[in-house]
């Protein structure tokens, strides 16, 4: 402590346990930049750290559920070396104060829009110990230093922050607020300086990036997409979480238009059922839905589809999850999220009778993952052979072994007698499971 009170950083250690999405990833990023700022230095576990950072995720019972059980196991590590925790992010926002009942060794709460303030309110920890969430209105734009970056060659970079769209079962609308734009110049500056140091592949990331709006231009994510994908040295751009509803003609021509811009397109269904499409308050149909993939397939016939899917939502019937298979089959996507329905705090569907039995959530989970097991290995199938474009993200610690992603986001493991960490190779597809292709680099 200092002659004013406060916890110096400089020095001090500190370790970030995240918990979620890309978006909390890229957020645990500037945590550690904000703090590498204030000379404090990464610790490789809890053991090691002077400050313990968990950040947190909302969107499923699951992960809190995780989470507590991480912050009892804390307990003990906190206590016996005196480090400081705090839990940041989505939980803390929705759980403010009842985190500190439940857990009263926490030394602080601070919810998603608290990021920036995080070095300080650690600093004035011994003055007062506090549960912060009060919402920005504004974007505030935290820098990453390079060091916080968990890749050297793939960047995560946000470009709007929270939801309007109120979904009845997401809590995210409650955690993360409404939506707030990054302002485009400020991104692209971004993309550039990423550009520079060698990155090949950006993300761009919020909870809906197809309401992006720049606030100045009001220029959407189609300019948006074009401009990032002319940055030279970027090769390969994506961008993550679409929304149907607002999925526009014009964005699907601007990702046609750009051989940069990947292949590759994230599109949450939810379920293929209009009658739960509609109790999800999720403003499209399956019709609708369908439409916009033909669309994609007709500019983009290779591209790869994943979605995220929810069974047992409030009234599914066996003929609403029927209909929700049929898409697997019409659609075939390279990838599926699914997930057993949970009522979530706050949300208008946790006012529902939860009414499809446990029992029967797990058996349509299961019918639903094992036909996508199939259609997976089908389609990885198709690839044996090909010689595919992969960015190599590292090595295995089995020697001679890489692992990368194609353009489509699959999993590639490829065997090289050099270390191509962290470039753009070509790969010669030999073999492939339902979750991965299997090769050995070309040339
Ligand atoms: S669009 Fe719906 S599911 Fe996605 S973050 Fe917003 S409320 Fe949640």
């Amino acid at each position: 402590m200092d002659r004013t009170g406060e916890l110096m950083l400089e020095g001090k250690t500190f370790y970030i346990h995240t918990f979620g999405c890309q978006m909390n990833v890229n957020d645990s990023e500037h945590l550690a930049s904000l703090l590498l700022a204030e000379g404090a230095r990464p610790a490789r576990s809890p053991e090691d750290s002077d400050f313990i950072l968990v950040n947190t995720c909302a969107v499923r019972e699951k992960s809190v559920l995780k989470l507590f059980s991480y912050l009892g196991r804390l307990k003990e590590q906190k206590e016996r070396r005196g480090s400081v925790l705090a839990c940041l992010g989505c939980v803390a926002q929705l759980h403010r104060e009842q985190l500190l009942k439940k857990f009263p060794y926490l030394d602080l709460v601070a919810g998603p829009h608290q990021y920036a303030a995080v070095p300080l309110l650690l600093r004035n920890l011994q003055v007062e110990r506090r549960v912060l969430t009060a919402w920005e209105k504004d974007w505030v734009d935290l820098p990453i230093v390079p060091e916080a970056r968990e890749s050297r060659v793939s960047a995560y970079v946000t470009i709007m922050e929270g939801c309007n769209n109120f979904c009845t079962f997401c809590v995210v609308p409650f955690v993360r607020g409404r939506e707030k734009y990054r302002p485009l110049p400020s991104i692209l500056q971004e993309v550039r300086e990423l550009a520079g140091r060698g990155y090949l592949e950006v993300q761009l990331l919020g909870q809906n990036v197809n309401s992006y709006r720049d606030p100045d231009s009001g220029a959407g994510l189609p300019e948006l997409l074009a401009a990032v994908a002319e940055v030279p040295g970027i090769e390969w751009v994506r961008f993550l979480t679409s929304h149907p509803r607002d999925f526009s003609p014009a964005l699907i021509e601007a990702m046609a238009a750009s051989p940069k811009v990947c292949r590759q397109l994230h599109l949450p269904l939810q379920s293929g059922s209009d009658r739960i499409l509609k109790a999800m308050n999720r403003q499209y149909t399956r019709a609708e839905y369908l439409e916009i993939v033909e669309r994609l397939q007709a500019l983009m016939p290779d591209i790869s589809l994943s979605t995220d899917l929810i069974v047992g939502f409030p009234g599914e019937t066996e003929d609403d999850f029927e209909q929700t298979m049929e898409m697997l089959e019409k659609i075939r996507f390279t990838n599926i999220f699914s997930f057993r329905y949970s009522p979530r705090p706050r949300t208008a569907a946790s006012r529902l009778k939860d009414d499809v039995p446990e029992e029967t959530k797990i058996e349509r989970l299961i019918r639903l993952q094992t036909r996508q097991k199939e259609i997976q290995l089908e389609l990885n199938r198709r690839l044996i052979g090909r010689t595919i474009r992969v960015l190599c993200l590292g090595a295995s610690k089995k020697g001679q072994l890489f692992a990368g992603r194609n353009e489509g986001l699959q999993v590639v493991n490829f065997r090289s007698e050099q270390d191509v960490s962290n470039r753009m190779v070509e790969v010669r597809v030999t073999g492939c499971g339902p979750y991965s292709l299997h090769g050995q680099l070309d040339g």
